[in-house]
């Protein structure tokens, strides 16, 4: 059952222009794409806009040229909690590939059958703009809230995480109390998350001909011996911490397994390096710094 303040708040809630806005923000193209001078800062200035309408406290930050964060706070009545709730979102979106190979053109937002056709109308556009909309319903409501609503609509999502990165570095993030990612999960919330661990080992031996393998000492067999380890490891963690009840089980797995690291492999040459990545998924409750001290451990021994 709702309140009646919740009910007066979604009273705010203009589904067209919702429907609107998606549609004006899907037509900006963001792929980022620097040989052509294309980046998200077009879509950006269009949710600046958009905020600064709604009244809010408006910070565009330049993270790299072209590629800016835009960051809007609502601020809640006096002497409230002083906490702070967080919409996340961003702006750029994934290549549209071959556009001939599209039903309706990728940037035309056109909707078809009550959907509307697009790249980043689902992966992130709309989930934004929705963002956007609940903060406008909030600010004309009138509703006195306890604390800040803060939304931050960051560049380079798809790729390095160059805007959330600055989000952090530029200490946004201390005064986030919470956060609602606002990307597409199939209808689902979700309030959990696994964490991730990226390690490098490098087994370093000695490079010799295939033939006089005892003239060198090949990198190839404590890698082995490592990955071993690191298959026991997961599956003590797995009997440690069990199953998280909606993440499943933690892993730990070797993605890329390469040797030699460098220059050209050859039948008859014993690879002077070998190396893995492990990609590791936590569950609440593992420790990473225990992990990175088991995986030093291991290697250490080997
Ligand atoms: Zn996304």
């Amino acid at each position: 059952m709702l309140t009646d303040l919740e009910r007066k708040v979604l009273s705010f809630v203009d589904e067209d222009e919702v429907v609107r806005w998606t549609q004006e923000l899907v037509r900006i193209p963001s792929v980022y794409r620097p040989e052509k001078g294309e980046a998200e800062e077009p879509a950006a200035r269009w949710v600046e806009k958009r905020l600064k309408e709604i009244g809010l406290e408006t910070h565009f930050e330049i993270v790299v040229p072209g590629r800016p964060n835009v960051i809007g706070i609502l601020h809640g009545a006096e002497g409230g909690s002083g906490k702070t709730l967080m919409f996340e979102g961003h702006t750029d979106v994934v290549t549209e590939g071959d556009a001939s190979q599209w039903t309706y053109p990728p940037f035309s937002a056109q909707i078809v059958d009550g959907k509307m056709y697009g790249r980043g109308a689902n992966d992130m556009k709309g989930g934004l703009v929705a963002a956007i909309c609940a903060i406008k319903a909030l600010a004309q409501s009138g509703v006195k809230l306890g604390g800040d609503i803060l939304l931050g609509a960051v560049c380079d999502e798809e790729g390095h995480m160059l805007g959330i990165k600055h989000f952090v570095e530029q200490g946004w993030a201390d005064r986030v109390d919470a956060a609602i990612i606002c990307e597409p999960e199939e209808n689902h919330l979700c309030i959990s998350q696994k964490g991730v661990m990226w390690v490098r080992v490098v087994a370093t031996g000695k490079m010799a001909h295939g033939a006089m393998p005892l003239t060198g000492v090949n990198s190839a067999y404590p890698m082995a011996a490592l990955l071993v380890r690191m298959r026991e490891l997961e599956a003590e963690q797995i009997r440690t911490h069990g199953k998280h009840e909606f993440l499943g089980q933690p892993s730990i797995t070797p993605t890329i397994l390469r040797s030699p690291v460098h220059g050209e492999p050859q039948n008859n040459v014993m690879p002077e390096q070998t190396e893995v990545i492990l990609d590791i998924r936590l569950i609440p409750g593992q420790s990473p710094e225990e992990i990175a001290d088991r995986i030093r451990a291991a290697a250490d021994e080997i």
